[in-house]
């Protein structure tokens, strides 16, 4: 079994609601346990900051998938849930963004996938939902708590649960 962790992010529709339900077709389709989830959080947009706030989560599950099964059935999920890879803007608006931050230790450098994330430990959208389930992870040499130590966080809001 391979200890994973995903990214999830979207700033169109009820993204809310609609990680509930993605992260229930995750662990479905990919034969995954949910070991942990974060809390969702209200982050400012960016790459393209004239576009409305997203919202991120991050998530860790145990999964018997090889990393490109994986990552095809997130794109499936995506698609399931609205996304519009054809017609869209990079880092422009979208229902839901799925992206695997590291799968166990793997190192991979390919443009279709690239392990772990490469633009991990500048994203603070990302690092923030990390840190609440996973501080002490090492992740290519460092861990969340110390790269998110470096970066500014300000304007990430940690919302409620829903229920
Ligand atoms: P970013 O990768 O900067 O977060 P993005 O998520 O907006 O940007 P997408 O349009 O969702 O980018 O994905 C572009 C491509 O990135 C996908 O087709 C996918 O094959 C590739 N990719 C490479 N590494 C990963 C990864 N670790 N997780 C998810 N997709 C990846
Ligand atoms: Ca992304
Ligand atoms: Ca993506």
């Amino acid at each position: 079994m391979a200890d994973v962790f995903i990214a999830l992010g979207g700033n169109v529709g009820d993204v809310r609601a609609n990680f509930e339900k993605a992260i229930a077709n995750i662990c479905g389709m990919t034969q995954a346990t949910l070991v942990a989830r974060s809390s969702d959080y209200a982050t400012p947009p960016w790459g393209d900051e004239e576009q409305v706030r997203f919202i991120n989560a991050c998530i860790e599950i145990e999964t018997s998938l090889d990393p490109h099964a994986l990552l095809f059935a997130l794109h499936k999920i995506e698609k399931k849930f609205g996304r519009d890879r054809a017609n869209e803007k990079r880092w422009g608006p979208r229902t839901l963004d799925l992206d695997i931050i590291a799968y166990n230790d793997v190192k991979l450098d390919k443009p279709e996938l690239t392990l772990p994330h490469p633009r991990l430990f500048e994203r603070p959208f990302v690092l923030v939902p990390l840190s609440e389930i996973a501080p002490d992870r090492v992740i290519a040499g460092q861990t969340p708590r110390q790269a998110l130590a470096r970066l500014p966080t300000a304007g990430i809001e940690k919302l409620a649960p829903l229920h």
